[in-house]
């Protein structure tokens, strides 16, 4: 032990080799040194530990190609782009929404110049960075007025901070959602400064429970997609444009939660028919929010639309500049909403629908694809099995979409090994793992992304 500690070579003599100083070239002194400390010390530890001295304190290639490695990471940082294998393709832990390039564009354009974003190019004075968005939405949902704030769940903090502020807000038990990271409806309410009444039971509510509750302290109607779950079997809840005749015969706004915003119809995709928020609107509904990077397929954000006379009201109140859009994201939903007007067909050019909406038989051919790749290469074995993709993001929650997945096999590692080798490549894929065995779903991956996985596969598995 004596011996091994006294042959552990010098920090200051390591940083001042030839392979040190193309090191600190490129990433400083400081980053260097510290990254040759750690690994001083971390050896000393082993060796006073009673372990064997690891290889790359032996080898001095190997010491220079580990720090070199993990100075390399540092550098990257840990917010990279991976490759979402998982079949969810709104993943909200991948960042849901891949953006259409028309959007990139438009960000890239705003991001790297000033641009007219609280400015009015007519009368060279002040304009506001609500009316960019305000007239696409208002065209695409038929709302009177519109504003975009940076997500969904600050869309409804803002709404019912403006509107319902020291009254009560009246929602179904069997809409109190959780969205998931702590956003929960009740507490959101109650953050708002408004008060919630709870009506109605679990699987069922009646048009009755919300008419009975109106009091004078009723501020508003409250309903919520309910769009990560879904209460089958005794359950219903009223008919939204019977809840709207009833908020509007006591003079109350009735706020739908939309979450996932969908403008184009699903149905001939065989999706089911999520309302759009063009059909939420026409039922009477007065103001909606929903989700920039859910099915809308763009960044993210939180759109309000509805009636103009409720929306200026929530655009004056103080929340709304507190969660006020930034210009990057603006300028990418912008982008993406003009995807959905004529003659543009969103299915075809927004990534999220398109995945969505994608044949059963270019999915096939791309699930064979990989196979077929994968299987060239020396240590993978591959299976291609129908799988069950999702929409994810909390929508369509009963809704499978049929898909197909290679199951890999490299042995001798076990699923687990195989999906932690594939994450850590220099572009990390996701895949997922069912039933023991490790899987790549094809619906969620692009064409290129495809010639990716098979040409970063066989360094995965070898050494
Ligand atoms: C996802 C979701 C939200 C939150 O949307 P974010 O854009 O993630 O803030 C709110 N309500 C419902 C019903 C949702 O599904």
């Amino acid at each position: 032990m004596r011996d091994d500690l006294r042959q552990l070579p010098k920090v200051q003599t390591l940083l001042e080799s030839a392979s040190a100083e193309d090191l600190i070239a490129v990433y400083g002194r400081n980053s260097v040194a510290g990254a040759v400390r750690e690994k001083i010390d971390l050896a000393r530890a082993t060796i006073l530990a009673d372990a064997p001295m690891p290889d790359a304190i032996r080898s001095e290639t190997l010491f220079w190609k580990d720090i070199s490695a993990s100075l390399n990471q540092s550098r990257q940082g840990s917010l990279n782009r991976v490759i979402n294998s998982t079949g969810v393709i709104i993943h909200t832990n991948l960042g849901r929404a891949p953006l259409a390039p028309e959007a990139i564009a438009a960000t890239q354009a705003v991001a790297a110049s000033y641009s007219t974003l609280e400015f009015d190019i007519g009368t060279g004075k002040r304009g506001s960075r609500h009316q960019h968005a305000q007239q696409l939405i208002c065209e695409l949902t038929g709302a009177e007025a519109a504003i975009v704030v940076n997500n969904c769940a600050g869309a409804i903090l803002t709404v019912l901070s403006a509107l319902a502020n020291q009254k009560q807000v009246i929602a179904s038990r069997g809409e109190l959602v959780e969205i998931g990271g702590s956003f929960r409806m009740p507490d959101v309410i109650a953050q708002s400064g408004a008060q919630l009444r709870e009506i109605g039971t679990t699987n069922k509510t009646h048009l009755a429970d919300y008419e009975t509750a109106i009091s004078d302290e009723t501020a508003l109607l409250l309903k919520s997609h309910t769009s990560n779950y879904a209460v089958v079997g005794f359950a219903s809840s009223p008919d939204r444009k019977d809840l709207a005749k009833l908020a509007s015969a006591n003079a109350l706004p009735l706020v739908e939660d939309l979450g996932s915003g969908v403008l184009v119809d699903l149905a001939p995709y065989g999706l089911p028919d999520e309302p759009r928020v063009k059909d939420v609107l026409d039922a009477g509904v007065d103001v909606v929010t929903f989700s920039g990077d859910k099915l809308l397929g763009g960044p993210q954000a939180g759109i309000i639309a509805g009636r103009k006379d409720l929306i200026d009201r929530v655009k004056a109140h103080p929340m709304a500049r507190a969660v006020r859009i930034d210009k990057l994201s603006l300028a990418a939903l912008i982008a993406t909403l003009d995807l959905y007007r004529e003659p543009n067909n969103p299915i075809e050019r927004v990534p999220v629908l398109r995945k969505l909406a994608e044949p059963i038989d270019l999915v096939y051919a791309r699930a064979k694809q990989l196979a077929d790749g994968l299987a060239a290469q020396s240590g993978w074995q591959t299976v291609i099995l129908s799988s069950k993709a999702r929409a994810g993001g909390g929508s369509l929650p009963q809704q499978d979409l049929s898909s197909f997945a290679v199951a890999l096999e490299a042995p001798p590692f076990s699923p687990d090994e195989l999906a932690e080798r594939l994450r850590s490549g220099p572009v990390p894929i996701i895949g997922r793992i069912t039933k023991d065995q490790f899987l790549l779903d094809a619906r969620t991956i692009s064409d290129t992304e495809t010639a990716e996985i098979i040409q970063a596969a066989g360094s995965a598995v070898s050494g």
